[in-house]
């Protein structure tokens, strides 16, 4: 008998019939002897309406009633789910995150979990009882209510995994689980059977987005291993875990195209120690969250150029940043570009291949696409191009390493 942990995302319990068909899925696992946790989300659209009609009473309303008012949409997910169990003849309880003994810190609306002890998950297992935890939530050590950040879900889920040591851990969302590049984009994009950790979390943040980034943070840190997969289909998903010997095989997991961002370059900035410090100092302390830098060597000038990018929504306020920076560092002026797209190429196998920047910069070069930034990590080359030809850039790159 295993013990498995399955984790519906909002989409997948986005009306009745969506629950039903998650009752039959929970049914059939039950079936062949295993006892199940079932983690949901609250049902698609809710959280974001929930907190428009807050926002509809104050601009800042108070964080720790926001957590109040957000945990409301899972515990409805939990207890339509378990109702739709009974129908079925199944023996099921819906446990809000506290009742499934989830302790957090007390930072309302982005909460940290402490520890997590599951008793009561435990004594319902036991009794024979599917389980259903709340995703998203959990209570302080002084039993306040709170919440995980958004797509918090997924940690739950993780985290119960970990504390439950469960045998299996499985992400049902709406798509088949993680691919090469955006499928709707390049129709050769294949399904990955398997991706590591690291790679998963480079392609999140290179905006090929499919889990909530600090849910695998946690995974890694835990080692538990788990597989996304789609809760509309039998097809199996693909397997995250730690990297292995054999994933250095392929040199290029994933490619995704991040059109969600804007560069900015400040020209002619004094070449002096404490300016860079400053500049993104002051770009912190806006909450802006920059991404590529950027900086050259000055020839002979006292000045040199500085790029970096951003999230695009956060350009307004990063305008404002930079505009009240130029007389207190001195620059020449500011560039700002919305038209960028980032490309991004990750694997593990780059660790052991050479020759992959030049093959992907050669393969740009073909396409006519220029080269506007350039950063790497480890396992992560990526690119900042015109807006206007990043698909055809992400196409070619990805037929040059995947097919
Ligand atoms: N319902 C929460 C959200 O929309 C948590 C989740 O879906 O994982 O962010
Ligand atoms: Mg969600």
């Amino acid at each position: 008998m295993a013990l498995i942990v399955q984790k519906y995302g909002g989409t997948s319990v986005g009306n009745p019939e969506r629950i039903k068909n998650v009752a039959r899925r929970v049914a059939a696992s039950r079936a062949q002897g295993d006892q199940v946790v079932v983690v949901v989300s609250a049902m698609s659209g809710v959280t974001d309406h929930l907190i428009k009609l807050a926002k509809e009473i104050t601009p800042l309303p108070s964080e720790r009633e926001m957590d109040m008012l957000l945990a409301t949409g899972e515990q409805q997910t939990i207890a339509l789910t378990a109702i739709a169990l009974h129908q079925l003849d199944i023996a099921a309880t819906s446990l809000t995150g506290a009742q499934a003994g989830i302790v957090t810190d007390g930072v309302h609306t982005k909460a940290k979990i402490q520890n997590i002890t599951p008793k009561k998950v435990h004594a319902l297992l036991d009794a024979g009882n599917v389980v259903i935890v709340a995703g998203f939530q959990g209570e302080t050590s002084e039993g306040h209510i709170t919440t995980l950040g958004r797509g918090g879900s997924d940690l739950t889920a993780i985290a119960l995994a970990a504390a439950l040591k469960a045998d299996l851990c499985q992400i049902y969302t709406d798509v088949d689980g993680v691919y090469t590049t955006d499928p709707r984009l390049v129709p050769n994009a294949r399904k990955l059977t398997e991706i590591s950790y690291d790679e998963m979390l480079e392609l999140a943040g290179a905006g090929a987005k499919v889990m909530q980034s600090r849910s695998v943070e946690f995974a890694k840190k835990f080692g538990v291993v788990f597989e996304v997969r789609s809760s509309l289909n039998d097809n199996p998903g693909t397997i995250v875990k730690e990297e292995t010997k054999s994933m250095e095989g392929v040199v290029i997991r994933g490619v995704a195209l991040d059109k969600n961002q804007a560069k900015v370059t400040l020209v002619a900035v004094p070449d002096r120690p404490g300016v860079a410090a400053r500049i993104f100092r002051a770009l912190d302390e806006a909450a802006i969250n920059v991404d590529m830098i950027v900086q050259n060597i000055s020839h002979g000038t006292p000045t040199t150029d500085l790029s970096f990018t951003l999230d695009k929504p956060d350009l307004p306020k990063a305008r404002k940043v930079i505009d009240a920076l130029k007389i207190e560092v001195g620059y020449g002026e500011a560039l700002v570009s919305e038209q960028v797209g980032k490309l991004s190429i990750v694997g593990v196998g780059m660790r052991s291949h050479s020759g992959v920047a030049a093959k992907m910069f050669e393969t740009l070069a073909r396409e006519g696409v220029n080269i506007e930034m350039i950063s790497t990590s480890e396992i992560k080359i990526s690119v900042v191009v015109d807006l206007a030809k990043g698909e055809q850039a992400m196409k070619a790159v990805h037929k040059a390493f995947i097919g």
